[in-house]
């Protein structure tokens, strides 16, 4: 499976309600996780693998047993904010402090179709926000400082250059 990068027009789409019961579903599911693990991610939207659908991975150590997926999550960030670096797989060779809040309430659908609510913390709570942006279209770039945005425009114009999709 492969990963889109930035400027690909799908990463700034708002995407589309996910429906548990639809096919393919599961292999979209399992790809995905793959394809965070071989990354090296800690996290991954539907989006960034093209499928523009309410739908991400997460899992704070990388591995695949302690992911969770989620479908059509709303979050709800809360708590004291915290700088943290952070990269994107969309966006290779860009890490920068972003500042977040360190917790989250999160309602989302499990693949059985059923709901689901948690609260989330740290490391966690930062990749919740994170894919979610995904799910609206958002690159955590936009969410830097301004000194930040402008220190990384070569290394977008760089990315620009060399995946516009022709
Ligand atoms: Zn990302």
């Amino acid at each position: 499976m492969r990963i889109l990068f930035y400027p690909d027009p799908v990463l700034r789409k708002r995407a589309r309600d996910a429906d548990p019961r639809a096919k393919g579903l599961r292999e979209l599911v399992d790809e995905m996780l793959k394809t965070m693990k071989e990354a090296s991610g800690v996290g991954l939207a539907a989006p960034q693998v093209g499928e523009s659908v309410r739908l991400f991975v997460a899992s704070d150590t990388g591995e695949i047993e302690d992911a969770m997926v989620c479908l059509n999550p709303k979050v709800e960030p809360f708590g004291p904010f915290a700088q943290m670096e952070e990269g994107c797989l969309s966006v290779p060779g860009v890490r920068r402090d972003i500042r977040r809040s360190e917790s989250v309430r999160l309602k989302w659908t499990d693949l059985e179709g059923k709901p689901q609510e948690g609260e989330f913390h740290g490391l966690l709570a930062r990749i919740i926000q994170h894919e979610c942006d995904h799910l609206d279209g958002v690159l955590f770039f936009e969410r830097m400082s301004e000194a930040d945005r402008l220190s990384i425009r070569d290394d977008l114009k760089a990315l620009e250059e060399q995946f516009s999709p022709r």
